[in-house]
């Protein structure tokens, strides 16, 4: 092949390679239109909210913009369930049982005729477009237990804030101390959770401080009156230089994912204080996977 030959092959492949790239890879995107909201564009696109905000890196998940881009994810794959008839089902009963339409059940079944169904017959239940949520990491029991004795009233809280001690080592009795002696904070520690990471507190406990006990306004964030609605969770540890551990990420998971539940709030409402605050500020710290806790989320 001459010179020129073989640059022009190298450039007409070149081109075919970014020609099949970009149908291939182009992500899917969505525009927002004026009304939209994350739960209408998740169910549209059949993905789960909190990977909807992971993706797009969402600081303020409820204020959409019309004419904002979002970048949608590549859905897993639809998990089929399926369902094996007792006596006294019908199409209907089961269609409504699980959420779907009976002509949708019937077609995927190819239910010649819908009425006669047997006992012990398998179906197989459509996906109603949205992915499952991942498996929940539960709680310890015991804390799980006194978690549940503590009332919280319908509406009291509206976010849920994550930050970082910003220090290596650290406790919830250290903290205490910190915001009631030298902060003057007189409901002392400012957080209503404390995650330790195995420096002064063992690693993934997790500490309900008074604030949470007595459902008092948090003390973490530079507004009062975001003070007012929202629970702060802190990790110790000082995530611009290091990584919160496995055992703190699954702690802080299985509480966020239980608070979500027990205050009524979606993904939607979790956020790294820099995201929320009304002056800067880098907590929880560069390196705090924001994705990986939205994505554990239900
Ligand atoms: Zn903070």
């Amino acid at each position: 092949m001459t010179h020129r030959l073989r640059v022009a092959t190298i450039f007409a492949l070149g081109l075919a390679w970014c020609l099949f790239a970009e149908t291939a890879f182009a992500q899917k995107t969505h525009v927002v239109k004026s009304g939209d909201s994350l739960d209408r564009i998740a169910r549209q696109y059949g993905v789960r909210v909190p990977a909807l905000i992971a993706e797009n890196d969402l600081d303020r998940p409820d204020f959409l913009k019309p004419g904002q881009v979002l970048k949608i994810p590549t859905a897993a794959a639809p998990v089929r369930k399926r369902y094996t008839v007792v006596e006294g089902d019908s199409l209907g009963t089961i269609a409504r049982d699980h959420n779907v339409s009976p002509a949708s059940l019937a077609a995927l079944n190819k239910l010649s005729d819908p009425d006669k169904l047997r006992v012990g017959q398998i179906l197989e239940i459509p996906s109603d477009g949205t992915p499952p949520a991942p498996p929940q990491i539960p709680l310890p029991t015991s804390l799980k237990n006194t978690l549940d004795t503590i009332p919280v009233r319908n509406g009291r809280w509206k976010y849920i804030v994550i930050h970082h001690s910003a220090t290596a080592n650290g406790s919830a009795q250290g903290m205490e101390n910190y915001h009631r002696f030298k902060r003057h904070m007189e409901n002392g520690l400012a957080y209503h959770f404390v995650i330790g990471n195995g420096k002064g507190m063992p690693d993934g406990q997790i500490a309900i401080g008074r604030r949470w006990r007595s459902q008092l306004n948090g003390g973490h964030l530079a507004s009062e009156r975001l003070n007012e609605v929202a629970i702060g969770i802190c990790l110790v540890g000082n995530f611009n230089q290091t990584r919160p551990t496995p055992a703190q990420m699954r702690s802080l998971t299985a509480l966020t994912s239980y608070l979500l539940q027990r205050t009524r709030l979606s993904a939607t409402a979790v956020r790294g204080h820099r995201q929320i605050n009304t002056k800067p500020t880098e907590c929880p710290g560069h390196n705090f996977p924001m994705k990986t806790l939205l994505q554990g989320l239900p």
